[in-house]
């Protein structure tokens, strides 16, 4: 089997849900590995160093690219977000499912440099349902959910260029219906 099919990239606006998606994926099936982004926001409450992210300075973050260390880029709503290539070429190579949670230029760059990745949008069941997360999470300012809701409009309108799209009603639900995706990728 070509080993791109062992990469899978989960996108989706922010507030759709992806990363509880993800997480309960991996609980179903703990052999999946996430890959953990570097960036350069800050950390929110209940995130972890190595967990969520690997958190650092802009300038930490543009010597990491300076060196090649990164495989893929994006500059989010002010922040930079990146893959580490540790995170990848490593784990496919030897069969593990890595998965990316990243936004859809990313994910438009990993489709170029690994043209058989598995590509799975996580949509909302709607833009109100997506302000309502949002708004619940309280981690943002109103400038800041603002900014996610106008590149959510975005995000949206890029959802038939992935190999699949999943609406996240009910996240046992959505977790199981990407484990048959992937799976279904790697058996065919
Ligand atoms: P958040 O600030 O909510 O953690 O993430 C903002 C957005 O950046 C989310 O859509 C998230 O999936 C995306 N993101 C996280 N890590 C990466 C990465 O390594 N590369 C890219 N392209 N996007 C990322």
């Amino acid at each position: 089997m070509n080993k791109d099919r062992y990469l899978v990239v989960v996108s989706g606006p922010s507030g759709s849900g992806k990363d509880t998606v993800v997480s309960r994926l991996r609980q179903l099936h703990p052999e999946i590995e996430i890959s953990v982004s570097a960036t350069s926001r800050a950390m929110r409450p209940g995130e972890a160093e190595g967990v969520n992210y690997y958190y650092m300075t802009r300038d930490q973050f543009e010597a990491k690219l300076a060196a090649g260390e990164i495989l893929e880029h994006t500059c989010y709503c002010g922040n930079y977000y990146g893959t580490p290539k540790s995170e990848v070429d490593r784990r496919i190579g030897q069969g593990v499912t890595v998965v990316l949670v990243i936004e859809v230029e990313g994910a438009g760059n990993i489709r170029r440099l690994y043209p058989e990745a598995t590509t799975i949008f996580v949509a909302p069941p709607s833009l109100e349902e997506l302000e309502h997360r949002l708004r619940g999470r309280g981690t943002e300012s109103e400038e800041a959910i603002q900014g996610r809701l106008a590149r959510a409009r975005e995000e949206l309108a890029l959802a038939d260029q992935y190999t699949a799209t999943v609406v996240n009603r009910e996240v046992d639900d959505c977790a199981r219906q990407l484990y048959e995706i992937i799976r279904a990728r790697q058996e065919g």
